[in-house]
Parts: structure tokens; C-alpha cells; sequence
């Protein structure tokens, strides 16, 4: 225990510097439709440069970061930075307008009380409309205080922004809930993703899924495609969208640039 406090204690000194001192990147990585390939969307993912670890994913600190009020100055940072490339890419026209990015917001992020405003204010600064954005909540977030979400959910869409509801399938949630909750895609979890050419039970909720996604009208992308097989697999449905390393890894903003903007 003992020691273990003492990580934590470390971890939080080293994540302030880290805010302080710009150690912080986001990355993008490639959504794309299945049928040809080409880019609809990116996912903003947060890495920490470390000053000995190196190269840290959110696995090592997003835990503890999401239970600090720290998690709202990352937060900001993660939305600038997409805001200012967003403002950059249009123009520079490297992308057609309805290229959206998405970024993931935890509860502590979604809950705050001027969180729309923030939001606001950030896409003002950078003359962008919020249709730009999908912001991306899982079930337990949205579900905690689902009144005050729906609320909170209800004035960014208001601003033009789009809400998905990230790692599908490996909460609790009630599907009367996912009904009143005012977001347009599902993300169906890597997890379902892995074995679904081999495994029937994986096969069967990814498919009960998208009839379901089918059903209340949303759009479904697919996270963790690895392999062709898995895509194979997922061609026998429509209106599916992927994402995953066989598509593109996360990569630091000028490498994506490289990579997917218009010649
Ligand atoms: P997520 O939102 O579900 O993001 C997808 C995760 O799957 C990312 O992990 C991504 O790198 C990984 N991934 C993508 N394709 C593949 C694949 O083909 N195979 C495998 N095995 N993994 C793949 P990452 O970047 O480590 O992020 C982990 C989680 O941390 C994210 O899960 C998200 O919940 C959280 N996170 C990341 N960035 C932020 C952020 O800026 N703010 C907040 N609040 N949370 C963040
Ligand atoms: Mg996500
Ligand atoms: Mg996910």
C-alpha cells in the first residue's frame, strides 16, 4: 500500500510537470468507409512524452488523470490543439469541410458546469462550427447522472456538435437508456472486434448491435480491425465504418497530415 502511494503521489507531481511543461501530444488516428477506403472521420488520442519512461498511452495514466481536476486542463489542451488543426486544414482545403474529428471526454470532463461553454468559446476562437467535433462518451459516463447529461449533451448539439457512444457493448447499460440518449454513432469495442470470424458469440453481438444501431437510426463504426478477415467479415453489413491498425495507427499530427490530407 505503502508503495503504492507513493506511485501515485510521483505520478501526480510528474503529470502536473507534464501539463506545465508541454509533455503532452495528441495523435489522430484514421475512420474510414468500408467500401472505398476513404477518410470520414479522426480520433483524437492523448500520448505523454515522459522524461524517462518515454512514450506513454493513456492506459498508464488516463486512470488517474480522469480522477483529477487535472483531466480538465488536458482536456482543453486535447480540444485546442484539434480546433487549431481543424481551423488549419480548412484553409488550407487539405480536407473536404465534412472531415470531423472526435475526441473522448470522461465524466469528469462532460459534468463540469461550463463545459459547453467552453467548447463555445474555443470553436469561436478558431471561426469553426461545431459540427467539426463528435465528442466520444461511454455508457458508464453517460449514464451516471443521465438527466444532467442529456442536458449537458442537448446544448452541444445545439452548437452543431455529434456525441458517440464509445466501447459499445462492455458496460451495463440499458438499452431504454441508449434510446433517450441524444448521440448519432455507436462504437462497437475492440474486445467484440478480436475474434469475430472465429468466435459465434462475438459474431452474434456484433451483429446484435448493428441491427440494434439499425434500428434506433445510428451510424456504427467498428473499433480494432486488425486483420483483412475482420473487415471481410464486416463487409457483409452497410453503413459501417472502421477503425483500427489495418486502416491506420494513431500518429502525431504532421505524420496523419502527410499521410491523409489532399495532395
Ligand atoms: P478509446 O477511445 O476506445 O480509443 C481507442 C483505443 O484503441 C486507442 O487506445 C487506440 O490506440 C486503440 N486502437 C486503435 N486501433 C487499434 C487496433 O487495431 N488494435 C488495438 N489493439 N488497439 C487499437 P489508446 O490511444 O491507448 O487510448 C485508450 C483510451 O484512453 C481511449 O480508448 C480513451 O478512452 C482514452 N483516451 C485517449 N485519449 C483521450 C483524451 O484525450 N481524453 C480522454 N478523456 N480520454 C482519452
Ligand atoms: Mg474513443
Ligand atoms: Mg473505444
Amino acid at each position: 500500500m505503502a508503495m503504492e502511494a507513493t506511485r501515485l503521489v510521483t505520478l501526480e507531481q510528474e503529470l502536473r510537470t507534464a501539463i506545465a511543461e508541454n509533455q503532452f501530444e495528441v495523435y489522430l488516428q484514421p475512420i474510414v468507409n468500408q467500401k472505398n477506403g476513404g477518410l470520414l472521420s479522426a480520433e483524437a488520442l492523448l500520448r505523454w512524452h515522459h522524461p524517462t519512461q518515454g512514450k506513454l498511452a493513456p492506459a498508464h495514466f488516463m486512470a488517474f488523470l480522469e480522477n483529477s481536476d487535472m483531466i480538465n486542463e488536458v482536456g482543453q489542451f486535447v480540444l485546442e490543439t484539434v480546433c487549431r488543426y481543424l481551423a488549419r486544414c480548412r484553409s488550407n482545403k487539405s480536407f473536404p469541410d465534412t472531415l470531423r474529428i472526435s475526441i473522448n471526454v470522461c465524466a469528469r470532463e462532460l459534468y463540469q458546469q461550463d463545459f459547453p461553454e467552453q467548447v463555445r468559446a474555443m470553436l469561436e476562437r478558431y471561426h469553426l462550427t461545431g459540427s467539426c467535433i463528435e465528442l466520444e462518451i461511454t455508457e458508464s459516463v453517460a449514464l451516471q447522472r443521465i438527466t444532467e447529461a442529456i442536458a449537458t449533451m442537448d446544448q452541444l448539439i445545439a452548437l452543431g456538435l455529434t456525441f458517440a457512444l464509445d466501447d459499445f457493448g462492455t458496460g451495463y447499460s440499458s438499452l431504454s437508456y441508449l434510446k433517450q440518449l441524444p448521440v448519432q454513432t455507436v462504437k462497437i469495442d475492440k474486445t467484440f472486434i478480436r475474434d469475430v470470424t472465429q468466435d459465434y458469440q462475438d459474431a452474434a453481438m456484433v451483429a446484435f448491435i448493428l441491427a440494434i444501431a439499425k434500428t434506433l437510426n445510428l451510424k456504427t463504426v467498428a473499433e480494432g480491425i486488425e486483420l483483412q478477415d475482420q473487415a471481410t467479415w464486416l463487409s457483409q453489413y452497410e453503413h459501417i465504418s472502421l477503425q483500427g491498425y489495418l486502416v491506420g495507427r494513431p500518429l502525431p499530427i504532421p505524420e496523419f497530415h502527410d499521410r491523409w490530407a489532399n495532395p
